[in-house]
């Protein structure tokens, strides 16, 4: 099958309508994306930022690009003018950046809290005090250019279900603590949660949004 095709028989038996895919596209060339595109699907997601920036100059202006990795602060200028969600907001002193570059392009940048919900150390992330802590404060009202939509987070690498299942239980317990004491707008709505490895535990389990590269792309040359 094409990757066309693969993604949208994907979409068709796999993920229901509630849940948006993005089509994760990191290290893979402009020519498959393309190929991707003729599916009519418009969300990708990349994990760098400067290839992010390069793949939005080459490709349809009518793709939906989200930043779906660890990101640096001073990488966040490549792709504040037309990010389309940022998933990995995983410190404060990223999300003041983060408003800093919504405030230069005059635009309000859609970003999503990432959880540490996972039991490897690698994983980035807050955890709940952190964050509450912080949207208490005013530092955190005064962010004019950040729009906070809703929560992410990466469960262990494992093929213990029961750890996936129990990690991603705790993202929507976080996502719904936030959502009924601390973060009322009804922008923040989206759970992001799941990969190739995971998605159908989180769908299950109550994601909005899935990120999936190698089940629609093939396997990527590196392990990122
Ligand atoms: C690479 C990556 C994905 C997609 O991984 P696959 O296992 O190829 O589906 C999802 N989320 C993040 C944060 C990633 O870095």
């Amino acid at each position: 099958m094409s990757v066309s095709e693969n993604i949208k028989h994907f979409l068709s038996t796999e993920i229901p309508s509630n849940v948006k895919l993005i089509a994760v596209s990191k290290t893979k060339p402009i020519e498959l994306i393309e190929e991707a595109y003729q599916s009519g699907h418009r969300i990708y997601g990349e994990n760098k930022a400067q290839e992010l920036a390069g793949k939005y100059d080459a490709l349809p202006k009518d793709i939906e690009w989200h930043m779906i990795g660890h990101m640096q602060t001073n990488k966040v200028k490549y792709i504040a003018p037309f990010v389309s969600l940022i998933h990995g907001v995983d410190s404060f002193k990223l999300l003041k950046v983060v408003n800093k570059e919504g405030e230069k392009n005059n635009r309000k940048i859609n970003c999503l809290l990432q959880f540490h919900i996972a039991t490897e150390e690698t994983k980035f992330g807050l955890d709940l005090n952190e964050a509450i802590e912080f949207i208490k404060s005013d530092e955190f009202k005064n962010l004019n250019n950040v729009n906070i939509c809703g929560v992410m987070g990466m469960a262990t690498y494992t093929e213990n279900e029961a750890t996936i299942r129990s990690e991603f239980k705790e993202l929507v317990y976080i996502f719904n603590e936030l959502k009924q004491a601390y973060i009322t707008s009804s922008d923040f709505k989206e759970i992001s949660m799941g990969m190739s490895g995971d998605y159908k535990i989180a769908i299950e389990e109550g994601a909005t949004m899935v990120r999936i590269g190698s089940l629609l792309f093939g396997a990527r040359n590196y392990n990122k």
